[in-house]
């Protein structure tokens, strides 16, 4: 097909094709979806791909266009982390429990991206199992290969929504972060991801894992991507109870703006050993980019920071093994075929349905919750997490933003760290305290080490998104490597 676009190119790129009319909206969403036909089966970025459905919110879309009632995002494609409901697809949060499971409602990120803002999703994409992993390899649909190297992971758990959008499968893919999900994943797959402050994006309809915690957000080609796919998805929801009331805003408008007098905090705690020199060379390179822009440079610390893994492994476990007792095979999700009455059912229902590390997150949830042990685990870790939440209200009175990097290495080979827990856990070293303090943070492409993406964190005070992007795009603007693609998939 003679094409009038690039696979990759970013979502504000597509906007401009689809306003002067040189593609239309079934146009695009053929061609990713001929792309996902023909590149999925290796890569595994998708669950469920329905094209009739497809091309009729695409038909849709192009009939919104030709009758002047289109907004920004109208006809665009984006792909979805299965576990944002979406009436009439299959939301199975890469699960055996919800593998059939045809949700009957929107998630509220759904209806605004689809129903309001008239974009047109490609397919659902795969995940770790209830989002519990760092490398998608928990999913019960098998794991997402890393379009920079298809041996390595893609990052979890939002995989599949990272391979999607590297690969060319999809310009922009919706995702969630507990404690890492979107910005390690985006890092690993050379995209720009933005988890926002916890209560900016409305939960509703979104799969819980650890409510605390979770929070949706995007990943895309470019920071302003991000922000058009933000300021869509973002306010006030009176069906999520922990939705915050604040003013609508279009996180476009802040772009552009000089970093003069920015200041930066670098924690001395995301500088030490443990990170791959090949990485901390891609986050040095950008400093002095950062400097150049008029950046000022900050030292500041965290010192919590060793403490933020096992408190968010007893905080997640514990809200999760509540958040998963629903699934007992009565009212929805997997029943066991055979059972012996009430209990065992579901006790069958449940063991046969969950994988392994949901299993583990449900046990050791169960235990620190219970009466004994709730004290000395749950309210400790409670304490710790008020400490680390200080830390960063300590810092930010000292800096605007904190930077350092998204993970302590490029993506691991598919297989290397599964069979050790505690190695997948610390993978989230310097993405889990974010969620902790619920606090945004971006990750954005700052290199290639040995041909794999590094990624570059940045963290904002509550409510700085704005700022955030503005920063990840001058960024963007001064390098080139989020223009970068994996070799051989054009
Ligand atoms: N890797 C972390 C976990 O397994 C974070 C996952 C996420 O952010 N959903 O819980």
């Amino acid at each position: 097909m003679s094409q009038k676009f690039s696979s990759f190119a970013s979502l504000a790129q597509l906007a401009r094709a689809l306003a002067d009319k040189s593609v239309s909206s079934v146009e695009l969403a053929s061609h990713y979806l001929d792309r996902i036909e023909r590149l999925n089966p290796e890569i595994n970025a998708f669950i469920t791909v329905e094209r009739d459905k497809t091309l009729d919110q695409a038909r849709a879309a192009d009939a919104r266009i030709a009758a002047g009632t289109a907004g920004p995002l109208t006809g665009l494609p984006v792909a979805h982390k299965d576990l944002f409901c979406a009436e009439g697809w299959r939301t199975t949060c890469g699960s055996k429990m919800l593998a059939d499971f045809v949700s009957p409602y929107d998630a509220t990120v759904i209806h605004k991206l689809h129903a309001e803002a008239g974009m047109v999703c490609v397919g659902r994409a795969n995940m770790d199992e209830f989002a519990m992993g760092s490398s998608n390899e928990t999913s019960y649909f098998g794991a997402v290969k890393n379009p920079w190297d298809t041996a390595r992971v893609a990052g979890g758990s939002s995989g599949g929504s990272a391979a999607a959008v590297a690969a060319g499968l999809a310009p922009v893919a919706t995702a969630t972060d507990t404690g890492g999900s979107i910005r390690q994943p985006a890092g690993m797959c050379n995209l720009t991801g933005i988890k926002p402050s916890y209560g900016v994006v409305s939960r509703y309809g979104m799969v819980a894992y650890a409510s605390s915690l979770d929070q949706g957000g995007v990943m895309a080609h470019t920071a302003e991507d991000c922000a058009l796919m933000l300021s869509a998805m973002a306010g006030f929801d009176e069906r999520d109870s922990t939705s915050l009331e604040r003013p609508q805003e279009d996180y476009t408008r802040a772009l552009g703006q000089p970093l003069h007098g920015l200041r930066i905090g670098l924690p001395k705690e995301f500088f030490g050993p443990g990170c791959d020199p090949a990485v901390m060379a891609g986050v040095q390179e950008a400093i002095q980019t950062y400097q150049k822009l008029g950046a000022t440079l900050v030292d500041v610390s965290l010192p919590h920071t060793d403490l933020a893994v096992p408190v968010y492994y007893v905080i997640a476990s514990a809200e999760a093994s509540t958040n998963l007792s629903r699934y007992d095979g009565v009212r929805f999700g997997y029943r066991a075929p055979e059972y012996d009455g009430l209990d065992d059912m579901y006790k069958k229902s449940r063991s046969q349905a969950f994988g392994e590390e949901v299993k583990r997150r449900i046990l050791v949830g169960t235990y620190v919750l219970s009466h004994g042990y709730y004290d000395a685990y749950y309210l400790q870790a409670q304490r710790i997490r008020r400490l680390i939440t200080h830390d960063f209200a300590a810092a930010f009175t000292q800096c605007d933003i904190i930077l350092g990097p998204t993970a302590p290495t490029p993506a691991f080979r598919i297989g290397e760290k599964i069979a050790d827990p505690v190695q997948m856990y610390l993978f989230d070293i310097y993405t889990i305290a974010v969620n902790l303090a619920g606090l945004p943070g971006m990750s954005l492409p700052c290199g290639l080490a040995n041909g794999l993406p590094v990624g570059l964190q940045l963290i904002g005070n509550y409510f700085a998104e704005a700022r955030l992007l503005n920063a990840a795009h001058a960024y963007q603007q001064a390098t080139d490597w989020h223009r970068q693609h994996p070799a051989g998939l054009d």
